[in-house]
């Protein structure tokens, strides 16, 4: 498997810590409102990587936060609240913003087939492993006590800027005219780890600690909760490119600083998503949800199909007019898929011929198109209709299209009559007491993708 390595910014052969469990972490969404359609395309690259991982062998284990705890709404460390922002406009408690939030984004992972991670946390369940990993950056003289906060001093960390490629320069000249500098820091850089005293005084969710009342900074949640579940050591760290700096930059800083070691090997970025006027957002031009796409009549899966159609390191421009094309397109393969009807065994060579196309493809850095296209080759190739419909489910358990779930099983005559033949023989051998040939019967069937059962009301079969 190859994989595009933000860190070092090259292609590379993919090799686990220990190949029997990859450790993968996402960033979660910040659950202060909607999650947008470009948000989901982070997602749903995250959810094809740990899918083609299990396709291809690997066991892995996944880890996601929910930012539930309130957060600037700038790059930087300072700016507005976003958790504050979405209960001041929605008269609600920030919990209940979480909540409904965090729900809402659930149900648009399910529209869009997007597996949720086996381990799901909040960020407001690890306050004691923010807490127990700051102290340790105090003690190692890695932090520093300011005016009230605890921040992290950035100019203790060899290649703090490794992972961006930028240098300080390129940050002050890149710095927004609305962010206002925090003036406790010893250098601008540096980041807070925990804040007792900022502009928010009525911030609400609040904790004790050492440092005394206050809450975690922004980085922090996603150190504590990877390392709490999935150890000392990650594979693979994903999220989309506007985390690479400061936040992910900065998760490497303090969770090697606290471990004294090397953490994690392969850094995956996803491109985003622009619409018209640019990088998509939550505050200007529509907002645009899955819900809105509901609305408006399109199968939330034509948009899945749409991000799988281009590479996830491409930018990607979102149109209705693209959407609709792209809808027509999905629907056709539908359709052509629920034409097919099962007319034959299984031809072995064939699974092995475009499986193989299928791997090669996903493990040249997720190249979901040229999937695709081995997909649309399965149903333009000469291979009987049983054939297909079984590399079709199979490549769906990666692109999660729903492609057969429309698709009754229709059992060709021929084949049926010939399976029933096998079933005949199969009794009449048992009646015999000739229980080899009935197993060989038996498992002749389920080499051809036959299942047979037997029951008081006699055998029966499936195709699986
Ligand atoms: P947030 O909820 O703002 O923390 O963002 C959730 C995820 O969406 C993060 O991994 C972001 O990097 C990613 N993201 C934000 N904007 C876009 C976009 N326009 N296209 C693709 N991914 C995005
Ligand atoms: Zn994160």
């Amino acid at each position: 498997m190859k994989l595009y390595n933000t860190l070092g910014r090259k292609i590379e052969e993919f090799i686990p810590y220990n190949k029997d469990c990859v450790t993968m972490y996402t960033c979660g969404p910040t659950v202060y409102h909607y999650a947008h359609i470009g948000n989901l395309r982070t997602y749903i690259f995250e959810d094809i990587l740990e899918k083609t991982l299990k396709y291809l062998g690997y066991n892995v284990k996944r880890a996601m936060n929910i930012t539930d705890v309130g957060h600037m709404t700038s790059d930087s460390d300072t700016g507005e609240d976003k958790m504050l922002k979405g209960a001041i406009r929605e008269h609600k408690t920030v919990y209940e913003i979480a909540e409904y939030y965090t729900n809402a984004f659930k149900s648009d992972t399910e529209k869009l087939n997007i597996k949720w991670p086996e381990i799901v946390s909040k960020a407001t369940d690890h306050i004691s492993d923010y807490i127990h990993i700051i102290s340790v950056l105090l003690e190692k003289d890695i932090a520093y006590p300011a005016g009230g906060n605890i921040y992290f001093d950035v100019s203790k960390v060899k290649d703090y800027y490794e992972l961006s490629g930028k240098n300080a320069e390129d940050l002050i000249v890149g710095a927004r005219d609305d962010v206002t500098e925090d003036i406790n820091k010893r250098n601008p850089a540096d980041f807070g780890l925990w804040f007792t005293s900022s502009k928010f005084d009525d911030q609400a969710m609040k904790w004790d600690s050492p440092w005394g009342v206050g809450y975690p900074g922004w980085h922090i949640e996603c150190s504590g909760i990877s390392i709490a579940y999935l150890g000392e050591y990650l594979d693979i760290h994903c999220g989309g490119v506007d985390n690479v700096f400061p936040h992910h930059t900065n998760e490497i800083a303090q969770s090697e600083s606290y471990l004294g070691h090397h953490w994690c090997n392969y850094w995956c970025h996803g491109e985003h998503l622009n619409d018209s006027t640019g990088k998509m957002s939550k505050s200007k031009g529509e907002f645009l949800t899955v819900s809105l796409l509901e609305e408006k009549g399109y199968n939330p899966l034509s948009y899945r199909y749409f991000c799988l159609k281009s590479h996830y390191r491409n930018q990607l421009v979102f149109s209705y007019e693209t959407l609709t094309q792209t809808e027509n397109e999905y629907n056709k393969l539908l359709n052509k898929i629920k034409s097919l009807k099962e007319d034959g065994t299984l031809e072995q060579e064939k699974i092995t011929l475009y499986q193989d196309k299928f791997k090669k493809a996903l493990e040249n850095d997720l190249n979901t198109s040229s999937a695709l296209t081995v997909l649309y080759d399965v149903l333009k190739d000469e291979m009987n209709d049983t054939t297909k419909l079984y590399l079709v489910k199979d490549f769906d358990q990666v692109l999660s299209l729903s492609l057969l779930d429309n698709k009754e099983k229709e059992i060709d005559e021929n084949l049926k009559a010939w399976i029933l033949e096998q079933i005949e023989k199969r009794n009449e051998a048992k009646k015999n007491k000739d229980y080899e040939t009935a197993d060989n019967i038996r498992e002749e069937l389920k080499s051809k993708g036959i299942q047979i059962k037997d029951t008081r009301e006699g055998t029966i079969f499936e195709i699986i």
